[in-house]
């Protein structure tokens, strides 16, 4: 008999869901891309992960991430490294090295030193700008009226491409409202597209709110307790 193994039922479980939602609010099928968040997990969760198919990976944390990156880099598949943390610009020379997409910018400074220790050798790297559309002043990520200008100044840096918005919206609410929140950055997405960018990757949703993003137009939802099961409390 084979062994239960939950990271393999729970990614099971959860592209149906995705593909139910898809369905459910006319997505086209197979349009939403799933992003295993493995922070705070070990190599032998991402390694079951990989072993199910599962390709593209979200850290937080630069060492954490660069040890499993390290780690996996003889691994065939090889893992698409994801970086969704907040930013520190010493970190910058690191990120730009490991990972092929960066989903948490938000400041200019970081764009440039990213494009500057983005290796030759490797395609530039994708980037997604992070939005703050609840206007927290607690969390990151930049308000809807900056993302132009910031925008405009990331097309043209070189090594990275500017593949289109993120955003982790407040906890509290209904799914209505979510949805409603995730609809807004779905329209910024929109206008800059029509004012020239052309920008296919919409970064929304969690373990407790992809569905309300799939309503809304996410093709990128980032999960980590939904597949890996639960993390221990926050530092
Ligand atoms: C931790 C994290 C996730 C995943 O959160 P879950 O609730 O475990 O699905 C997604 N995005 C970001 C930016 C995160 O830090």
């Amino acid at each position: 008999m084979e062994q239960f193994n939950p990271i393999k039922t729970n990614l099971t479980q959860i592209k149906q869901q995705i593909s139910q939602a898809e369905k459910q609010f006319n997505r086209p099928s197979g349009s939403v891309k799933l992003l295993a968040v493995s922070k705070q997990k070990n190599l032998a969760d991402i390694q079951c992960a990989l072993g199910c198919g599962q390709i593209d990976f979200g850290e937080n944390l630069v060492q954490e991430a660069v040890m499993k990156i390290k780690g996996l880099q003889a691994n065939s598949p090889q893992p698409v490294w994801h970086f969704i943390g907040n930013i520190q610009s010493n970190k910058t020379k690191l990120i730009a090295e490991h990972f092929s997409w960066v989903h948490s910018l938000s400041r200019l400074k970081i764009a440039e030193r990213l494009n500057q220790t983005r290796p030759e050798s490797l395609p530039p790297l994708n980037v997604l700008i992070e939005v703050n559309i609840d206007q927290e002043n607690s969390k990151s990520g930049i308000d809807a009226n900056e993302v132009l200008t910031l925008a405009q100044a990331v097309s043209s840096l070189d090594k990275l491409t500017l593949r289109g918005l993120m955003v982790i919206p407040k906890r509290e609410g209904s799914w209505d409202e979510k949805v409603l929140t995730f609809k807004a950055v779905t329209n910024l997405q929109q206008q800059l597209n029509r004012a020239g960018f052309k920008l296919d990757t919409l970064s929304m949703g969690m373990s407790n709110d992809f569905t309300a993003a799939i309503a809304a137009g996410s093709n990128l939802v980032r999960l980590g307790e939904a597949i890996f099961g639960a993390r221990v409390p926050k530092r």
